[in-house]
């Protein structure tokens, strides 16, 4: 069946992957992007995650375009690594706005929509060092492990209308966030990673294809990794 699609940060990436996924399956998808084009056949909304009266705008748009988002796909996200010591509190915040406070706010937005059609995913894209912490990344894995608590208590809310709530933690996925990784540390990483290599974006969109898909119709409040083994147990 055909769903109306919203992924955040869709222009590129592991967003744009999904989007790309998600549209080659038949669903009506949409993406927020702040520069950049979207895929083809897919709408792109102009859209600053951390600007409430423009994610209200893309909604409305969006609803216009393919009806109500029945799926939101929460995956804009930024990291602005450094020693905590070291972190200026406007990255601190910056980070918390985008990859948290964001998230919420969006998905408060979307749940209203599916409450009346009883119906609605939402797929939060979290991260494996959400689980294993990262120097360097304090507020970003605060931030991602937030998802974590608001995924778990959004499924008890939302779950008696039908809606699920379930977050996909990637481990490392080549693309612009990770490009820039000091070698040492994207060493690191691999050997943390029993596949001993990074992943793609399209092997995050596969698992958040299930997600939203009839497959995973019972499942609710999980945390699906996507990370080679990466931080596996935690
Ligand atoms: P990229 O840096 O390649 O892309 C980030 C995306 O987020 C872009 O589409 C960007 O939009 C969007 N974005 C950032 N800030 C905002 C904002 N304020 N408003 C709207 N859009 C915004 O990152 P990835 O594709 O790698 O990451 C996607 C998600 O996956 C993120 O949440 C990230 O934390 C998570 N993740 C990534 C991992 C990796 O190894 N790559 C590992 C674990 C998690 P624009 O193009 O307009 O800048």
């Amino acid at each position: 069946m055909s769903r109306s699609v919203l992924v955040t940060g869709g222009a590129r990436g592991i967003g744009r992957a999904i989007a790309e996924d998600l549209a080659g399956h038949g669903h009506r998808v949409a993406v927020t992007c702040r520069q950049g084009t979207p895929p083809a056949g897919v709408h792109g909304v102009t859209c600053d995650v951390t600007d409430p009266a423009a994610v209200e705008q893309a909604l409305r748009e969006v609803a216009a375009i393919h009806g109500e988002v029945e799926v939101l796909v929460a995956n804009a996200g930024i990291t602005r690594d450094a020693l905590l010591l070291a972190t200026p509190d406007r990255d601190v915040d910056e980070v918390l706005d985008t990859d948290l406070r964001a998230v919420i706010r969006m998905a408060k937005l979307a749940a209203r929509a599916m409450l009346g059609a009883r119906w609605g995913r939402l797929v939060l894209i979290s991260s494996a060092v959400a689980f294993t912490g990262s120097p360097g990344q304090a507020a970003y894995s605060a931030a991602k492990a937030g998802l974590v608590g608001l995924a778990r208590s959004l499924a008890w809310e939302l779950g008696p209308r039908g809606i699920t709530v379930n977050v996909v933690a990637p481990g490392l996925i080549d693309t612009d966030m990770t490009r820039g990784l000091r070698p040492a540390r994207r060493e690191e990483y691999l050997a943390a990673t029993p596949l001993r290599r990074a992943g793609r974006p399209e092997e995050v969109a596969a698992a958040v294809r299930f997600l939203v898909g009839d497959d995973a119709s019972f499942i609710t409040g999980a945390v699906l990794p996507v990370g080679g083994g990466l931080g596996m147990g935690v």
